[in-house]
């Protein structure tokens, strides 16, 4: 069974408010097909998010969540997406999904809501693998499956913390284990060995919204440096053969009147490049996340040149998973790289198009989940069907990042598996 080629009657989808890790409104959804089998899914939402993501709806109602509700979403789902959906026997969740595009009649979903959408999407997913292994039907044609590299963030700054800290994201990537068990035991020891660093320094030890501590450091090599020594006190070797580093600057955030606002510093995009390029040889640093803001596409080029062809450039805002997007970067040779986020393009069926154009083009590919989660773990079965060789999904520790690695370590003891890059 697979989702391209099982055809479904659905009987009945249901949406309700749910909570997501940050207290805010998010939709879950649950689907029934006509034979009994039901799937659910619960949507992620960002908070850094690009400009050109789709359109999450939101009631505006300040009296409700100061707005954030999503009874409009959940209402779409309970009314016009549960009439259409209830309408015939489909043929493919493909078949769906574009139903439901369709329905919506606007190029961003920002009728119906992309959160009303994905969500319904991911259900019905859920529902076709049934009792079955969900990367298995998530599996595209000629893909083996793979365990992905756990991205684990384990300092947070920018939109997700409220510390000084201009980059959004510090990652460890246990590279070189050999297992994702492993990984997921090296990524805690490093995490923990980083806990005890900064309480040495006399750091608050918070958490900021992905798990990651969030201490007043303003410096991003200053972290890095701690990271480094964190990676090493654990026991590890920093690297790409043991632990790497990768960011996530979330350069968007701090760019600002046609420059990058670093640390009290006014930075100009080939600044930023050189500033890069200093911390990939300095650092371990292998992987660069929106490193520079998603309209500064000739900045962007410029990053690639220099450093493309030894670094990950990863376009997050940059791509927003869409694959029209995506082609474009392709076809002007900028970053090398796409995250994945099933909310940011809104259905399943684009996402695995977003994929499959990367994995055409040799653009490597991370999932990755939102800084607003629930316990969902859908995304880790997504990685290891596409064999996308990579996963961010938060810090170690708290149970809607963990729920991701934990259900990666269930599918590694459940299956024979690759695992790595
Ligand atoms: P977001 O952050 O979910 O708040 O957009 C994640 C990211 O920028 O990668
Ligand atoms: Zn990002």
């Amino acid at each position: 069974m697979n989702i391209t080629d099982t055809p479904f009657a659905i009987q009945d989808l249901a949406a309700m408010e749910i909570l997501d890790s940050r207290g805010n409104p998010t939709l879950q959804v649950v689907v029934t097909f006509d034979n009994g089998v039901t799937g659910r899914a619960g949507v992620p939402s960002g908070a850094s998010t690009g400009s050109r993501e789709a359109v999450e709806l939101r009631d505006g109602d300040k009296a409700r969540y100061g707005g954030k509700g999503v009874l409009k979403a959940v209402s779409n789902v309970n009314t016009e997406l549960k009439d259409l959906a209830r309408g015939k026997k489909w043929s493919s969740l493909a078949e769906f999904d574009a139903a439901m595009i369709a329905l919506d009649g606007t190029p961003n979903k920002a009728r119906l809501g992309a959160n009303a959408i994905i969500g319904t999407s991911m259900a019905v997913a859920r529902a076709v693998a049934g009792t079955g292994q969900l990367w298995e039907v998530l599996q595209p044609e000629g893909v083996s499956p793979k365990l992905p590299v756990p991205h684990f963030n384990v300092l947070n700054g920018g939109a997700h913390a409220p510390n000084s800290l201009d980059f959004q994201e510090f990652m460890i990537a246990p590279v070189g284990a050999p297992s994702i068990t492993e990984a997921v035991r090296a990524g805690a020891g490093v995490y923990a060995k980083l806990r005890t660093l900064l309480q040495d320094a006399g750091f608050a030890t918070g958490l900021g919204d992905e798990g990651g501590f969030a201490p007043d450091l303003a410096k991003p090599e200053d972290v890095l440096a701690l990271i480094v020594q964190a990676i090493e006190g654990a026991g590890f070797k920093p690297g790409k053969d043991g632990v790497a580093i990768a960011l996530d600057p979330a350069a968007s955030e701090f760019y600002k009147d046609g420059a990058y606002h670093v640390n009290g510093e006014k930075l100009t995009s080939a600044d930023m490049t050189e500033r890069y390029a200093a911390m990939v040889k300095d650092y371990h640093v292998w992987s660069i996340e929106d490193g520079l803001a998603e309209g500064d596409w000739d900045g962007w080029k410029v990053l690639t040149d220099r450093i493309g062809d030894t670094t990950q450039l990863v376009g997050d805002d940059l791509f927003v998973t869409n694959p029209a997007i995506i082609k474009e970067g392709i076809a002007k040779g900028v970053a090398n790289s796409a995250l994945i986020k099933v909310n940011q393009i809104g259905s399943v069926s684009e996402t695995l198009e977003a994929m499959r154009l990367c994995r055409e083009a040799g653009y490597t590919q991370m999932v990755s989940h939102r800084s607003g989660e629930t316990e969902d773990s859908f995304i880790a079965d997504l990685a290891v069907a596409t064999a996308s060789g990579q996963i961010k999904t938060g810090a170690p520790a708290r149970g809607e990042r963990v729920a991701k690695y934990n259900r990666l370590m269930e599918i590694e003891a459940s299956a024979k598996l690759q695992y790595g890059l």
